[in-house]
């Protein structure tokens, strides 16, 4: 698609509040363009972020801690069973990921399985 500059857009990722956001970016005048359909994606996650941004308690459960997660979670993919991977990426701070994502984290990176 050419831009009102000459240019050309081409696919970029722009992070937006945390998010990051497929859109389109002029190779010349770097001007950012979000089609219809990206735009509603961004709305959903953050109407997703709002729902799902929430403070919880952790459990005992047998040998392990737990926490629960909102069922709201459902909406984004997550089911009961699956698999999430879970690592630290700041001294107070764990990051939970499922899907996909989950699945690029490699074997020997992770540990445990209960
Ligand atoms: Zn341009």
């Amino acid at each position: 698609m050419k831009c009102e500059c000459g240019g050309e857009f081409e696919p970029y990722t722009e992070n937006v509040e945390g998010i990051p956001l497929d859109c389109l970016k002029c190779n010349r005048c770097e001007k950012i363009l979000y089609t219809s359909e990206q735009m509603k994606d961004f709305i959903g996650m953050k109407t997703m972020m709002k729902k799902t941004t929430t403070k919880r308690k952790i459990i005992v459960l047998g040998h392990s801690y737990a926490i629960t997660l909102p069922k709201s979670l459902e909406e984004i993919g997550l089911k009961a069973g699956q698999r999430v991977s879970m690592k630290m990426t700041g001294k107070k701070t764990l990051e939970v990921k499922f899907g996909e994502e989950s699945e690029r984290i490699t074997k020997e990176n992770v540990k445990g399985d209960d």
